[in-house]
């Protein structure tokens, strides 16, 4: 099992919740690492902002470096600091150490921004935030949230919720071995084309009709 690292004050509570939530990736995702993971509890906003070297926006509590670190707001500065609840921050942990491993489960491949982020949510339980909840629908969504230029054109604007709800779709319609399997196997650069045929040849049916059947199902 991956060992982690809390660096920060009153670091307690948070190890607690790392040791149920590292366990239960690993096994959903079949996979055991020693690898290290760092998380860096930040107490205020600004702290955050000087670690990523930008500004950060209200809703964003997270982040994942492909070294294997996190920083996240504490828990305690949850509410003071960010638009979430404090109750968010283990799903949000959770989020971000799927991130860790899905990266390594690509072995540091381009992986779709989409795939990337409703992978995450669905390891970290966040489907239920967007169930029953409206969303914004276009034309061959998967497509536009693929780049990182798409998403963040688009992460204001359902790319999320869109995401995660496909990722559960695809999940409870196949398996997550499946979608494991879809990972593993990228490429090292990203190409719509590319990743179009891939997708076929691990589900046996097109992105773009799973897509459509996906978007028959939102109510
Ligand atoms: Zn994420």
């Amino acid at each position: 099992m991956s060992k982690v690292q809390v660096l920060g004050k009153n670091i307690e509570n948070t190890k607690i919740i790392l040791d149920k939530i590292i366990p239960d990736i690993e096994s959903r995702l079949g996979i055991s690492t020693d690898f290290l993971i760092k998380v860096r509890l930040h107490d205020t906003r600004k702290s955050f902002d000087k670690q990523l070297n930008r500004k950060t926006s209200d809703w964003e509590v997270g982040n994942t470096s492909d070294k294997n670190e996190i920083d996240i707001i504490h828990e305690d500065s949850f509410e003071k600091y960010s638009s979430h609840p404090r109750d968010d921050f283990p799903r949000i942990l959770k989020h971000e150490i799927s991130h860790i491993y899905i990266n390594k489960i690509s072995d540091g491949k381009m992986i779709p921004m989409w795939l990337n982020e409703g992978l995450s949510m669905y390891l970290a339980d966040q489907m239920t935030q967007y169930r029953d909840k409206g969303i914004f629908v276009e034309n061959d969504y998967l497509s536009k949230i693929s780049t990182e230029y798409g998403w963040n054109k688009y992460s204001n604007y359902s790319a999320y919720a869109y995401s995660c709800l496909f990722v559960d779709f695809l999940i409870n319609k196949y398996s997550l071995n499946k979608v494991v399997e879809l990972v593993k196997k990228l490429k090292s650069n990203y190409s719509c084309n590319a990743f179009d045929k891939l997708f076929l040849s691990v589900f046996n049916k097109s992105l773009e009709d799973i897509e459509k059947n996906f978007v028959e199902t939102l109510k």
